[in-house]
């Protein structure tokens, strides 16, 4: 024991091989069993999807019946529902650009996992007398319609969404 503790002190070679040895097989076994883990199936299209481990994400969404639904569904699903009940919730994202970096992310409204994504036609700040702040987004809906957003407040991205009457 005595000797073990002394070559650990005096040379760190051994130790970084021990460490090495030790701790490198047990964190790839614990990526693999994330991986399988982690797994699950769409109740909407029956896949079976392996969300990145390196990512926070569930890779789903449950449902009010408690089924789990894709990213991908998610935003099949989220579309029918704008069509159906002609309102919905999503979430605005305002223009992010960068003139020295020549970067420029325009504007847009999407779902939750971001598998929806639509792009203002018009966009119109204001104030709010409770909120301070309001935006009002216009933008083509997935039913041949316009849809109108509303947003309030600096400390938020939910955006309440009608159509409208006026087509696209
Ligand atoms: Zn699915």
């Amino acid at each position: 024991m005595g000797s073990v503790t002394f070559t650990t002190i005096s040379n760190p070679t051994p130790l970084q091989t021990f460490g090495f040895v030790s701790v490198y097989p047990v964190r790839r076994k614990r990526t693999m069993s994330t991986i399988v883990g982690k797994g699950f199936r769409c109740d909407c299209c029956g896949e079976t999807k392996h969300p990145d481990p390196d990512s926070c994400g569930t890779g789903y969404r449950t449902n009010e019946k408690g089924q789990k639904i894709c990213y991908a569904c998610c935003g099949k699903e989220d579309k029918e529902y704008m069509i159906e009940n002609g309102r919905t919730v999503l979430y605005y994202t305002p223009a992010v650009s960068c003139t020295i970096r020549l970067f420029h992310e325009p504007a847009k409204i999407s779902n939750w996992p971001g598998t929806l994504t639509f792009h203002p036609i018009y966009t119109k700040q204001g104030r709010h007398n409770i909120a301070r702040s309001r935006v009002d987004v216009w933008f083509n809906g997935p039913d041949g319609f316009v849809w109108w957003g509303v947003q309030y407040g600096d400390f938020t991205q939910i955006l309440h969404c009608k159509r409208t009457k006026k087509k696209t």
